[in-house]
C-alpha cells in the first residue's frame, strides 16, 4: 500500500472519524467529584464500541477500583513485529463558565473547517485518530505491528488509579513503543512531534501566627497577620527579574527550535504592559526550566471580613520543573525555600502527600528509531518536514511508562494546535489535522513494520 493510496482511504473515511468524534464529545465525561461518573463510563462503553467497529474485536473496560474505567483491546500482528501501544484519554475537562460558550459544549458544531465542543480536542481526537488509523491498515489485512489500545478514563483529574492502570495490567500494556495522541502540532499545519515535557508537583503550605484571631486594635502593631507573611514567603520564590529563586533546581539551555515573542504573547493573551519574567531564552524558561506559581489562598474573603488580625492563611504552591529533574528533590527543595524565608518566626507548616503526583518530566530521545520513523511519517502525510518542538506541560503517564518498561520509546503528537483552547471555552479541533495526524499514524505503523534490524540501524546511523 503506497502513501498515495493510504491517504486517499483515509480521507474516504473521514465523515466516520466526524461522526465518531461527535458522538465522543456529546458525552459530559468529567471524571472530577461531584460530576456523574456514569457519563465517563458511558465515554468508556462507546470508546470500546468505536475501537471494536475499527476491528479491535477484543476491546474492553479495564475496571480500577474505585476510579473511572479505561479502555482496552489489542490485535496481534506479525510474528517478531514489534509492539505499538496507542494511548488516548475519553475524560474531559469541566465546561467551566458555560456562558462564555459560543456554542454549548457538549453539542458538537463545526465551522469554518473546526469541530466545536469539550473533547473535541483533548482528548477524543485522539481516540478518533487511532480508530482511522487501524481501520486504514487492517483494510490489508493483519497489521503491520502488533498493536495495543489504551484509553484512560481520568486522565484530566486523578492519577490516583495510574500505578493500578498501568502497573497493574504492565502485561496487557507492555510495548516496545508508545504512541501519545495527546498532543499537538506547534501550528495548524506544522508537523509537530512533541518532543518533551516538564514534570510537575506541588504543595499547600500554612502560616499560623495566633490560636485564634484577635483584634487589631489591641494587637496589630507588634503582632504580624498571617497574610502579610504568608506574602513575604510567596515574594521570596522569584528574584527581581522574575527567575525562580528557588537553590537546587535544575535548567539548560534549550537547543531546539525557539518560540517567538510575539507570537508567545499573542497566543497567551498576556496584556501588552506586562513584563515577561525570567532569564534566558523563552525555550529555555518554558521548555527547561522550573516554573513556580501560586494556584490557590485561603484566607477570609473581604465580604464578611472586619479589623482582626487573621490567624493563619494558606496557599497552594505549584512548581514545574525541568525535565529530567527530580521531582522529589524539586518539591523539598520548594519546601525548604518556603520554610527558610518564613519572617518573624512565624509557624509554616504544610500539606500535602508525596504520591506519584510529584511527576517526572520526560525528555525523548528524538535520535531513536521510532521517533525518526515518526519524524519521515509526519513529513510524509503534511508534505513538509517536521519539527521537534518541546511542551511544558506535563503528561504524568509518560514517566509511569518509562519506569514501568525501561526501554520503550515514547512519541507525544496529535490533532490539536494553537488554537485548540484545551481546558478553556470554544475548545474545537481542526479536522484537516484529525485526517493528516491519522495518516501520519498510519504512516508511522506500517513503516515501522517494515523496520527491520538492518532498516532500524541504517536510521540509527
Ligand atoms: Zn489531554
Amino acid at each position: 500500500m503506497d502513501d498515495r493510496a493510504l491517504r486517499e482511504r483515509i480521507a474516504g473515511d473521514m465523515p466516520r472519524a466526524i461522526d465518531e468524534l461527535e458522538r465522543l464529545v456529546r458525552i459530559p465525561s468529567m471524571g472530577h467529584p461531584g460530576y456523574d461518573p456514569a457519563n465517563v463510563r458511558a465515554s468508556a462503553e462507546t470508546t470500546r464500541d468505536i475501537l471494536n467497529e475499527a476491528g479491535v474485536t477484543d476491546a474492553r473496560l479495564l475496571e480500577l477500583d474505585g476510579g473511572h474505567p479505561a479502555v482496552f483491546g489489542e490485535i496481534p500482528g506479525p510474528d517478531g513485529a514489534p509492539t505499538v501501544l496507542l494511548y488516548a484519554h475519553h475524560d474531559v475537562q469541566p465546561e467551566g463558565p458555560i456562558e462564555e460558550w459560543d456554542t454549548p459544549p457538549f453539542e458538537p458544531v463545526v465551522k469554518d473547517g473546526r469541530m466545536y465542543g469539550r473533547g473535541a480536542a483533548d482528548d477524543k481526537s485522539g481516540i478518533v485518530v487511532h480508530a482511522a488509523a487501524i481501520r486504514a491498515l487492517l483494510a490489508d489485512g493483519r497489521p503491520p505491528v502488533s498493536i495495543k489500545v489504551v484509553v484512560e478514563g481520568e486522565e484530566e483529574c486523578s492519577t490516583e488509579h495510574l500505578p493500578q492502570l498501568v502497573q497493574g495490567n504492565a502485561d496487557l500494556l507492555r510495548a516496545d513503543v508508545a504512541v501519545i495522541a495527546d498532543g499537538g502540532n506547534y501550528r495548524t499545519g506544522v508537523p509537530t512531534l512533541n518532543s518533551s515535557i516538564r514534570g510537575v508537583t506541588d504543595i499547600v503550605v500554612q502560616v499560623r501566627v495566633l490560636p485564634r484571631a484577635q483584634h487589631s486594635g489591641s494587637y496589630g502593631g507588634p503582632i504580624p497577620d498571617a497574610i502579610t507573611a504568608l506574602a513575604r514567603i510567596i515574594a521570596s520564590l522569584h528574584h527581581d527579574d522574575g527567575s525562580v529563586a528557588i537553590e537546587g533546581l535544575q535548567r539548560f539551555e534549550w537547543t531546539g527550535m525557539q518560540i517567538p515573542e510575539d507570537e508567545f504573547r499573542e497566543e497567551s493573551g498576556v496584556l501588552d504592559q506586562v513584563e515577561l519574567i525570567g532569564a534566558g531564552t523563552l525555550s529555555d524558561r518554558l521548555l527547561a526550566g522550573p516554573a513556580v506559581a501560586v494556584l490557590g489562598f485561603d484566607a477570609p474573603a473581604i465580604a464578611g471580613s472586619s479589623n482582626q488580625i487573621v490567624p493563619f492563611a494558606r496557599a497552594r504552591v505549584s512548581l514545574r520543573i525541568a525535565p529530567g529533574d527530580d521531582p522529589v528533590a524539586a518539591r523539598q527543595a520548594l519546601v525548604d525555600h518556603l520554610r527558610s524565608h518564613a519572617p518573624w518566626g512565624v509557624e509554616v507548616t504544610f500539606e500535602g502527600t508525596l504520591g506519584f503526583e510529584a511527576g517526572h518530566g520526560h525528555l525523548v530521545d528524538t535520535t531513536r528509531p521510532a521517533s525518526r520513523a515518526a519524524m519521515d511519517a509526519l513529513a510524509r502525510a503534511y508534505g513538509r518536514e517536521a519539527i521537534e518542538m518541546g511542551s511544558g506541560g506535563s503528561i504524568p503517564l509518560v514517566p509511569m511508562l518509562t519506569q514501568t518498561f525501561p526501554g520503550i520509546e515514547i512519541l507525544i503528537w496529535g490533532a490539536m494546535d494553537e488554537r485548540s483552547f484545551i481546558h478553556s471555552v470554544n475548545e474545537s479541533v481542526e479536522l484537516s489535522e484529525v485526517e493528516r495526524i491519522t495518516l501520519a499514524e498510519a504512516l508511522f505503523l506500517r513503516n515501522l513494520g517494515g523496520v527491520s534490524e538492518e532498516a532500524a540501524a541504517r536510521l540509527e546511523r
